[in-house]
């Protein structure tokens, strides 16, 4: 049995095909944060026969089992990643589509102190900077 067989089991959710393979593409794809219509074409691409729907159907049900984090960016679809349990943020270039992670201790800490002083304790965050390469000056 694969890891992802294993994974897929212990989520509580039957190992099927589709399944395997779009986990199998999230864990090793260079491209941590991929959309639904790009894991559907790199697996058209790769000669799988899966569908545009059952790719949908399978990105929901891993994240509802918490195989996969859904990120709702500004730029448009939903990007999917593996749920590797680690907490960072997102930048996500508005010319590239490019998604860089971040993660920053000042931020954190700073995010604590904002709730506490409001009396709250910070039980979790999500922070999105959305950039654009800066212009190269001509000399
Ligand atoms: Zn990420």
């Amino acid at each position: 049995m694969s890891g992802e067989d294993r994974e897929i089991r212990n989520a509580g959710l039957k190992v099927t095909h589709p399944r395997v393979r779009i986990l199998q593409l999230l864990e090793q794809s260079d491209h941590k944060h991929m959309m639904a219509d790009e894991v559907y074409r790199t697996l058209a691409d790769a000669g799988e026969d899966v569908g545009i729907a059952t790719v949908y159907r399978v990105l929901t049900q891993f994240e509802a089992v918490g195989l996969v984090e859904k990120h709702a960016f500004d730029d448009g679809a939903a990007h999917y990643e593996i749920n590797r349990g680690d907490h960072h943020d997102h930048m996500v270039c508005m010319v590239t589509g490019e998604v860089t992670e971040f993660r920053s201790d000042e931020i954190e800490r700073i995010q604590r102190k904002i709730a506490a002083d409001a009396g709250y304790e910070l039980i979790g965050h999500s922070l999105v900077l959305y950039v654009r390469p800066v212009e190269k000056k001509i000399a």
